[in-house]
């Protein structure tokens, strides 16, 4: 079993340090806590708890801040917004009207990202096991390109777009071998991780690949990892792909892409996080004079600091005098936010009302009302020493790889989504009823009949 690590109150960052570091929250003295110029109590009040919130303004300055970097270097890139990190329609509307494409996992994304107004031109296709259907799909809708994670997946490929009647578009996703240095779970360029065709294996068949009839291949693909800080292993990765590119062309094939994947880090607590610029650095120095063109696959980077996910105390919990913690009981949970108890991480956590920032704190559990013991946000985490049920708390840099990974456990409905937009808010999605939950479940008859039916 995980826990979230447990918060260092001699090291954490102070209410002020998590604010002057995101200058999207801003602390208002009647209003108390506001995002994007928005007070959070009065969405508390309109939409309820838990509920999450996206702030557009943020997005649209991260999603330029990242094409500048490349921009600027003279570095042309296409981006694809790793979906997978944050699928809702707005978001995808955003980033599709500040250039971006996206990088899918699977066809429900696909249709997501149709659905969104994303031309399949702007459309490519990843992940280690994709159904007949999900190729298919992907091959009659024409996108960008499939990369390829296997040599079984390439001759599979091969055939469905021959019974297609259409050549499709893929790249070959290596595995260079390289140690994202990140957290187990999401780390992917490892020799003994499942993704991607190892870097010997993936010479030689790019050269079977040139009798393949109806796929062509369009170049190679890469993803390390997840929450990369250091420029390191990037630089790593990349220069084996370009040793690789170097190494096909000469055996006479042709590369004309390079897809680079995804993983910028972010930060959560006190990371140094590095930023876009070193991307594009270690980007146009490992591959930009191989004269092929670069893609990048963001999305925790872009989406992360874009959330937030707003609760209320439930209850306090007052721990026993000699030891026991003290607990916070707030109404969001891991249905909602998975990743505490999925990967041991640290959300920076603010109280909304606005005498709470200068407040004496003492140290507090906060945790969800699901029956889990690992149901944990924050353990021994600095909040004002008179929290009381019915404040309102945020959750911070929810916005990647959060509402997407939420699940109904415990009955508990998908919570509501908003939008804030300098100012301006909206409800994007409504909170799920359990009505809706239950509506899509039968009770065969024969379960109802009377038991002398079934002998
Ligand atoms: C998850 C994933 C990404 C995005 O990773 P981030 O760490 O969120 O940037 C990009 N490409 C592929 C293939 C992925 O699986």
């Amino acid at each position: 079993m995980s826990a979230p690590l447990p918060s260092d109150p001699a090291t954490d960052p102070s209410f002020s340090d998590l604010l002057e570091t995101r200058p999207t929250l801003t602390m208002d003295v009647r209003d108390g806590l506001l995002f994007e110029g928005v007070p959070l109590h009065v969405i508390a009040a309109a939409v309820g708890t838990p509920c999450w919130i996206t702030g557009a303004k943020t997005l649209r300055r991260r999603a330029r801040a990242l094409k500048m970097a490349f921009e600027a270097r003279d570095l042309p890139v296409s981006m694809h917004f790793a979906m997978k990190s944050q699928d809702h329609q707005a978001t995808l509307t955003l980033l599709r009207q500040c250039g971006y494409g996206v990088d899918i996992v699977s066809g429900g994304e696909m249709q997501r990202a149709l659905h969104a107004g994303i031309s399949p031109s702007g459309i490519v296709f990843s992940g280690v096991g994709k159904s007949d259907a999900e190729l298919r799909a992907a091959i009659e809708h024409d996108i960008a390109q499939i990369n390829v994670e296997s040599v079984e997946e390439l001759y599979r490929l091969d055939e469905i777009a021959r019974a297609c009647g259409r050549v499709a578009r893929a790249a070959l996703r290596v595995n260079p071998d390289v140690d994202a240095d990140t957290h187990d779970k999401i780390s992917t360029g490892r020799a003994g991780d499942k993704f991607g065709i190892e870097y010997r294996r993936a010479v030689t068949l790019y050269g079977e690949a040139a009798s393949l009839k109806n796929v062509r291949l369009v170049g190679l693909a890469v993803h390390l990892g997840s929450q990369m800080l250091t420029a390191e292993p990037f630089r790593k990765g990349y220069a084996r792909l370009a040793d690789m590119v170097r190494e096909i062309r000469a055996a006479g094939h042709t590369v004309e892409a390079v897809d680079c994947g995804g993983g910028l880090g972010i930060r959560y607590r006190d990371e140094i996080a590095p930023s876009p610029d070193m991307l594009a650095g270690v980007i146009a120095e490992t591959l930009g004079d191989l004269n092929v063109r670069l893609s990048i696959e963001p999305g925790r980077w872009l989406s992360a600091p874009t959330g937030i996910l707003l609760s209320r105390v439930i209850e306090t919990k007052a721990g026993s005098p000699e030891s026991g913690p003290n607990f916070v009981v707030i109404d969001a949970a891991m249905n909602d936010l998975a990743r505490p108890s999925l990967y041991e991480s640290w959300h920076g956590i603010l109280p909304v009302a606005p005498t709470a920032l200068h407040a004496p704190t003492k140290l507090w559990d906060i945790v969800g009302p699901v029956c889990e013991s690992s149901d944990i946000f924050a353990r021994d985490r600095a909040l004002p020493a008179t929290i009381k049920r019915g404040d309102l708390t945020v959750l911070l840099d929810t916005g990647a790889y959060g509402s997407v990974m939420s699940s109904t456990y415990n009955s508990r409905p998908f919570a509501a989504q908003v939008l804030v937009d300098n100012g301006k808010w909206d409800i994007i999605r409504q909170r799920q009823s359990v009505a809706e939950l239950i509506a899509s479940e039968t009770v065969p008859d024969w379960l109802t009949a009377s038991r002398n039916n079934n002998g």
